[in-house]
């Protein structure tokens, strides 16, 4: 018991000294801040895995676009290419998917091809509109038994990337197109220079992203252990700005 009193002495002498320190250094003041930023970013993401409901930013993350991603999915396709169904009736947001679609088959390790089809789409790229939320979401849905992906859906997001109090420009839109359509190829966050960096709108493909396309496609798909014939899908969210 008395252990255990001087535990909490200890951590309280630790709390005032903190305290002291934090209030009388701007520095320090700062440094705190951003570890409380992330601290309640990550508890967002907790949060949201616990919950299966997608994590949300704070008001006054509006204008930094932290990432609230979940769970990445896993899995990819039979193959390296795929069909997308592209439609979006604002001109924007079409020249920026029609520019990432180009900017990712340019690469050379993914080719999606256009369908007019929405029905027979592998993807379906397609708009949501939702404030403090992400700038795009990917949602795959993967057969667990093979680990290859059976369907996915990209939304951007329109009170995100249209609203110009954002301030986001042509480049960063496309950035957040090629974003999404990186994990619609199977490619998880990176917090290296990559178009897979979980901000989203940074920046463009990058080599290692190619790399990394090539890889995930030269192994074996995740195969289940399962001798059960019957397919069963898991949808899993991730969002991303
Ligand atoms: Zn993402």
């Amino acid at each position: 018991m008395r252990r255990f009193f001087s535990t909490i002495m200890l951590y309280a002498v630790i709390l005032i000294g903190f305290s002291w320190v934090y209030h009388n250094n701007d520095n320090a003041r700062a440094a705190v801040n951003r570890i409380a930023y992330v601290a309640q970013t990550n508890f967002q993401q907790l949060k949201s895995r616990v919950t299966g409901q997608k994590a949300t930013t704070t008001a006054s993350a509006k204008t930094q676009q932290t990432s609230s991603d979940s769970d990445s999915v896993s899995g990819r396709w039979k193959k390296t290419t795929a069909t997308v169904y592209v439609s979006y009736e604002n001109q924007t947001l079409q020249q920026a998917a029609l520019d990432a679609i180009a900017k990712w088959n340019a690469t050379g390790s993914f080719k999606f091809t256009q369908t007019s089809s929405r029905k027979n789409a592998d993807i379906v790229m397609t708009t949501m509109s939702k404030d403090n939320d992400a700038a795009g979401m990917t949602q795959m849905s993967v057969d667990s038994l093979t680990g290859y992906f059976v369907h996915g859906t990209v939304y951007l997001n329109t009170a995100y990337l249209l609203d110009p109090s954002y301030g986001y420009t042509m480049e960063r839109i496309v950035n957040t197109a090629e974003h999404e359509l990186g994990h619609a190829i199977g490619l998880q966050h990176t917090n290296n220079i990559s178009v897979m960096q979980p901000a989203g709108s940074l920046y463009t493909i990058q080599q290692r992203d190619i790399d990394a396309v090539n890889e995930l496609y030269s192994s074996q798909a995740n195969t289940s252990s399962s001798t059960s014939s019957s397919i069963k899908t898991s949808t899993q969210n991730i969002a991303a700005n």
